[in-house]
C-alpha cells in the first residue's frame, strides 16, 4: 500500500513536471476542419558526403536536396527531396515542381489520398519532389495526432531491422579501412559491377565475417557471368544480390532469379506501385525508396502488395538527411532488410531523428516522422 502511494506521488510529480516544462516531443492539438490553411515553403541545400562515393556508374562527393516545410496552425511538418544526379531530378526541377503545388486549397489536411493524387497528377516523374510533399504532410499529420507513424500504422517499434552500411568501391587498402570503421554494423552493403568485384569482397573478408549484401547497380551484362559470380558470392556469406543486370534485360533477370541460390532484388527496375506486378516474375524482391516511389503513402502500399505476392521487401534510401531517413524508418518494422544509412554518410545533417544503435534502426517516440531541427 505504502509502495503504491509512493508510486502515485512520484507519477503525479512527473505529470506536474511535464505540464510545466514545454516538451516539443509531446504535441497534440485538436483538428478543426476548414479554419486554417496549409503553407508550403522550401529551400535548396547541398549534402556533403563524408567519403567520395563510387558505384558502378559514377563517383560524387555531394548530393543536392530540397528541404520542405508545411506549416499549419502553429505546427510544422518537415519533408525532403534528395536528388542523386543519375536519377534526373535537380535543385532546379524540384523547385520548379514545388512552385506548382498549392496546398492552401485543401480544407481537410487528413485527406492524404486526394492531396497526394493531385500532387502526383501535376506532372509525370518528379518522384523526389513529390516525396518532399508526402513526407512533410505525414510529419504534420502525425504531429496533429500526437503520434509517430509506426504507431498510426500499428507497427511494433521493436521489430525494426538492422540496417546495412555501405562500403563504396575503392582500393583494397581503403576498403579494409572502411570495413574496420564499420564494426558496429551487423550487415555490410558492397557496391559491385566493376572488374575489381572479387578483390572488393576479398578485401572485406580479410578483416570481417559480417554478412554482406551486394548491389551491382546493373553492372553485369551477361547472365552466365552473373550466375557464376552469384555462386562465388554465395560461398562468402552474402545475403542477396541487388539489381545484378540492366533493368531492361528482363528475360535475363528472370532466368537469373530462377537459377540463383541467392534472392535477386530489383532496385533500378522497380520504381512505383504500378511496377510491382510486372516485377513479380522477374525478381525475388524489391528495394523500395521514398525518393523513387513519391513517399511514405505509396511505399506503404508497395510493401503490402509485394508481401501479398510473396516477394521479399527491402527499404533503401539515397544520401539524405535524417528527415527522409526517419520517414522511411517508420515503415521499417514491415520489411525484411533495411539499407537506411543515408544520413550516416553525410557530414552536414540538419535534423535529429531515427538513430542506428548497434546496427539496428532505432525509432524514437516523437510524433510524425520523429525528427527535430538540430
Ligand atoms: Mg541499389
Amino acid at each position: 500500500m505504502k509502495q503504491d502511494r509512493r508510486d502515485f506521488i512520484k507519477t503525479s510529480a512527473l505529470f506536474a513536471g511535464a505540464a510545466l516544462v514545454p516538451n516539443s516531443d509531446i504535441i497534440s492539438k485538436p483538428f478543426i476542419k476548414g479554419t486554417k490553411k496549409m503553407k508550403l515553403t522550401y529551400r535548396p541545400y547541398t549534402l556533403e558526403l563524408r567519403h567520395v562515393f563510387t558505384i558502378a556508374s559514377n563517383s560524387r562527393s555531394t548530393t543536392p536536396v530540397v528541404l520542405t516545410e508545411i506549416e499549419y496552425d502553429g505546427l510544422i511538418g518537415y519533408g525532403e527531396a534528395s536528388m542523386p544526379p543519375y536519377l534526373g531530378e535537380s535543385h532546379e526541377t524540384v523547385l520548379k515542381f514545388l512552385s506548382k503545388v498549392d496546398l492552401s486549397k485543401y480544407d481537410n489536411i487528413f485527406d492524404l489520398e486526394r492531396i497526394l493524387s493531385d500532387v502526383d497528377a501535376i506532372e509525370p516523374g518528379n518522384p523526389a519532389a513529390k516525396a518532399s510533399i508526402d513526407i512533410a504532410l505525414h510529419d504534420l499529420i502525425g504531429k496533429i495526432m500526437g503520434q509517430p507513424w509506426y504507431n498510426i500504422w500499428g507497427l511494433d517499434k521493436n521489430k525494426t531491422p538492422y540496417t546495412s552500411f555501405t562500403i563504396g568501391i575503392d582500393t583494397p587498402e581503403v576498403v579494409r579501412q572502411k570495413t574496420k570503421e564499420a564494426g558496429e554494423y551487423k550487415i555490410l552493403k558492397v557496391k559491385l559491377g566493376r572488374e575489381t568485384d572479387k578483390e572488393m569482397i576479398e578485401s572485406i573478408r580479410s578483416v570481417t565475417n559480417t554478412p554482406i549484401t551486394v548491389d551491382v547497380n546493373q553492372g553485369w551484362k551477361d547472365k552466365h557471368f552473373a550466375l557464376d559470380m552469384i555462386h562465388w558470392l554465395n560461398e562468402r556469406k552474402v545475403l542477396f544480390i541487388e539489381q545484378p543486370m540492366p533493368k531492361t534485360q528482363i528475360d535475363d533477370l528472370a532466368w537469373l532469379t530462377e537459377n540463383s541460390p541467392l534472392p535477386i532484388i530489383g532496385d533500378e527496375g522497380v520504381q512505383r506501385l504500378s511496377d510491382i506486378v510486372k516485377a513479380h516474375k522477374v525478381y525475388s524482391g524489391i528495394n523500395i525508396k521514398l525518393m523513387k516511389c513519391t513517399g511514405m503513402r505509396e511505399a506503404y502500399k508497395m510493401i503490402i502488395l509485394a508481401r501479398s505476392l510473396g516477394m521479399k521487401v527491402m527499404l533503401g534510401c539515397m544520401t539524405e538527411t535524417s528527415c527522409a531517413i526517419s520517414a522511411a524508418s517508420q515503415l521499417s518494422p514491415l520489411v525484411d532488410w533495411a539499407d537506411l544509412d543515408g544520413a550516416l554518410l553525410i557530414s552536414n545533417d540538419v535534423y535529429d531523428g531515427t538513430k542506428v544503435i548497434n546496427g539496428k534502426v532505432t525509432l524514437n517516440n516523437r510524433p510524425g516522422i520523429g525528427i527535430k531541427k538540430i
